[in-house]
C-alpha cells in the first residue's frame, strides 16, 4: 500500500497485513492494512498529519485492552499509540506530563517513585493513558477524571491543541474525545504529596483484589458490559446462571462473570454470539438490557 512506504519514508515504523490477535489483550482478531508504531510524540504527530494529508482517517488505538477486532480485519490504517511511545516527566512538585502510550501502570509506579497519591485506583488497569483518558477509566471509587489536568491532542486537520477542566466532558467511562475524534498525544495529571508507604500499600491491595476476583490467567478485554444502572452486570449474569457458559473458545468467566474470556483457539465471531446469548438470557429472565461496554471495530 503507497501509504505505508510514505509512512516509512517519513520515519515512521509500519507493519502491514498486522495480525491484530497480536495487539489486543483479548488475542483475537484479523490483520489491519498498514499498522503504524510510533515510537515518539514527533514520529506520532508525522503519521497522523501524513494520513491527513492524503484524505485517510486512521483509526488510533493504545494499548488495545478495550477493543474486539473483526475476525476479517480492519481497512486502512490503524495508528498504535502504544508502549513503545512513552515518556514521562515531572512537571512540578504535584504534576506529571507523560506521552499517550505510556502504560497507565508505568505512571502510578512514577508517582508511587515521587511520592505522589491520586492514582493508586488505576493501577492495574492494562491500558494506555491516553486510552484511559479516551475513556475516562476508573476503578474502586477512583476515575481519570480526579486527576487528569489536562490533554493535548492532535485536531482532525492535525493541529495540536489543548483541553482541560469542563471541555474535557468526563463522565462514565466518556470524554469529549469520543465525540470529536481527536487524537490524544500527551496527558498531564495533578496529584497530592503523600506518604510513599501507604501509596504503595493502597496499589498492592487493589492489585491483590484484581488478582482474587478477575481472570487475569485468560486473554480478555476487562468488564465486557457497561454497568447498567443501580446493577452490576456480572451478577446478573452469574445471577442467569451463566457462569462457564461458552460458545466455541469464548466463555464467560468462571471466576467473574462479568468477563468474557478467550479459553484458546477463541474467534471474535465466537464472543460475538456468545454476547448475544447473554444478552438475551440477562434479558428475558431480570429485564435488564446489557450494552457493551468494549469495542468493536473492522470489517462487518
Ligand atoms: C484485565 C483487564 C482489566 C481491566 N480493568 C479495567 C478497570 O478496572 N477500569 C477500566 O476503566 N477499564 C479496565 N479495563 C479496560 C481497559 O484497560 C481500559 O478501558 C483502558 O483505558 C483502555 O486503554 P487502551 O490504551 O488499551 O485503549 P484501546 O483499547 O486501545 O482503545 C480504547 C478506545 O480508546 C481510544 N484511544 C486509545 N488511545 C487513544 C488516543 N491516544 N487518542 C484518542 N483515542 C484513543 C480508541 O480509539 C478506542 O476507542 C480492563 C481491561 C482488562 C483486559
Amino acid at each position: 500500500m503507497k501509504i505505508a512506504e510514505e509512512l516509512r519514508q517519513a520515519g515512521c515504523p509500519v507493519r502491514e497485513n498486522a495480525p491484530m490477535k497480536e495487539y489486543t489483550t483479548f488475542r483475537v482478531g484479523g490483520c489491519a492494512d498498514v499498522l503504524v508504531l510510533p515510537e515518539t510524540e514527533e514520529q506520532l504527530i508525522a503519521a497522523y498529519r501524513l494520513c491527513v494529508e492524503r484524505g485517510i482517517e486512521p483509526f488510533i488505538m493504545g494499548n488495545g485492552s478495550n477493543l474486539l477486532v473483526s475476525d476479517d480485519g480492519l481497512d486502512g490504517v490503524v495508528l498504535r499509540i502504544g508502549p513503545n511511545c512513552s515518556h514521562i516527566e515531572s512537571l512540578s512538585e504535584t504534576d506529571i506530563l507523560c506521552t499517550a502510550g505510556t502504560k497507565l501502570s508505568d505512571l502510578c509506579l512514577f508517582a508511587l517513585e515521587h511520592s505522589l497519591t491520586g492514582l493508586e485506583f488505576a493501577y492495574g488497569i492494562p491500558g494506555s493513558v491516553g486510552g484511559a483518558a479516551f475513556m475516562n477509566g476508573g476503578a474502586y471509587g477512583g476515575e481519570m477524571k480526579d486527576v487528569l489536568l489536562w490533554c493535548r491532542h492532535l485536531d482532525q486537520q492535525g493541529n495540536v491543541g489543548t483541553l482541560s477542566g469542563e471541555d474535557l466532558k468526563l463522565s462514565y467511562r466518556h470524554s469529549v474525545y469520543a465525540e470529536n475524534g481527536f487524537l490524544i498525544t500527551a496527558i498531564a495529571v495533578r496529584l497530592q504529596k503523600g506518604n510513599q508507604e501507604t501509596i504503595h500499600a493502597a496499589m498492592r491491595e487493589l492489585l491483590q483484589r484484581r488478582v482474587d476476583k478477575q481472570p487475569l490467567d485468560l486473554p480478555s478485554a476487562g468488564s465486557y458490559f457497561k454497568r447498567p444502572v443501580g446493577n452490576f452486570a456480572g451478577a446478573l449474569i452469574e445471577q442467569c446462571g451463566l457462569k462457564g457458559f461458552r460458545v466455541g473458545g469464548a466463555e464467560v468467566s468462571e471466576k467473574h462473570a462479568g468477563f468474557i474470556v478467550n479459553r484458546g483457539g477463541a474467534t471474535t465471531d465466537d464472543i460475538l454470539r456468545l454476547e448475544d446469548a447473554v444478552r438475551q438470557t440477562v434479558l428475558e429472565k431480570t429485564g435488564v438490557c446489557l450494552e457493551r461496554e468494549v469495542q468493536y471495530i473492522g470489517r462487518r
